[in-house]
């Protein structure tokens, strides 16, 4: 299987000193092409940390991280921008849109500046999406005007414009209902069956339970691993079991 991204022994602190803090403390972890993986933790385990470390969004202190068969630290920080935008897409708790621009100016706005693309094809590509997650009819809205979920859906949209090849969720469903947080599971299911690599940080066995592989950290350290089946069927009930028996031996 082909990795997207290897991760070998990374180690990362903030603060000098007596302040220092280590909040990567040697993790090592791969991720193949396709792949649907989620990383619990309690909070400040580093869980945000490792994805910054993961995408090249931030430097690491020793270690190396391959993305896509290249190292990061061998990239210049506007290469690594263009890696990120154009192999990469993040979803964050708190979709970071803007004001003052349409749900759908709001989704093109990244494609837009690689003026190579074609506006009309730009436009047609994020009203497909839009239909895709269930946000169609929105375009022209302000986002001050729709719900938390369709917001987050709109922030999914952004994140596929350029077709990544792995997708980045920081809590992506930790501000939203229980409902809205199974729809939009049900959207990153779509994208990973579709080829696209997943990654999400949650709290929430009931969101971990819907992926293939788990990743449980304490410390800055990655303290075990837990492998489910690809796509959950009517086993749902055991997976979340399976995931909060998990936790509960390790104590997050
Ligand atoms: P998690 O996502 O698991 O809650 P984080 O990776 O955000 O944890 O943070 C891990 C630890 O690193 C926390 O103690 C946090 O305060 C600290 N930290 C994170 N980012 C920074 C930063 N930019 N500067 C200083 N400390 C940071
Ligand atoms: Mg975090």
């Amino acid at each position: 299987m082909k990795k997207i991204i290897i991760g070998e022994n990374i180690v990362k602190s903030f603060g000098e000193g007596n302040e220092k803090l280590q909040v990567l403390d040697g993790i090592s972890v791969e991720i193949n092409e396709g792949e649907f993986i989620a990383v619990m933790g309690p909070s400040g385990s580093g869980k945000s940390t490792l994805m910054f470390a993961l995408s090249g969004m931030d430097g690491v202190d020793g270690g190396k991280v391959h993305f896509d068969g290249k190292d990061l630290s061998v990239f210049k920080e506007n290469e690594l921008a263009d890696l990120r935008r154009t192999k990469m897409g993040f979803v964050f708790q708190q979709p970071t849109l803007l004001k003052n621009l349409s749900i759908l100016d709001n989704i093109i706005l990244p494609s837009m500046r690689d003026n190579r693309k074609n506006v009309t094809v730009i436009n047609e590509k994020a009203k497909t999406l839009m239909k895709k997650v269930g946000i169609a009819g929105l375009e022209r809205r302000d986002i001050t005007q729709v719900s938390g979920g369709q917001l987050q859906r709109a922030g999914i949209c952004r994140a596929l414009m350029s077709n990544p090849k792995i997708i980045f969720g920081d809590e992506p469903t930790g501000a939203l209902n229980s409902k809205s947080a199974q729809d939009i599971m049900d959207i990153f299911t779509d994208i990973n069956r579709e080829g696209t690599a997943v990654m999400l940080v949650t709290h929430d066995a009931k969101i971990a339970a819907r992926t293939e592989r788990i990743l449980f950290m304490c410390d800055g350290k990655i303290v075990s691993e837990m492998r489910l089946q690809k796509f959950h069927g009517t086993d749902m009930d055991d997976r979340i079991k399976k995931v909060t028996a998990k936790l509960q031996e390790i104590g997050i």
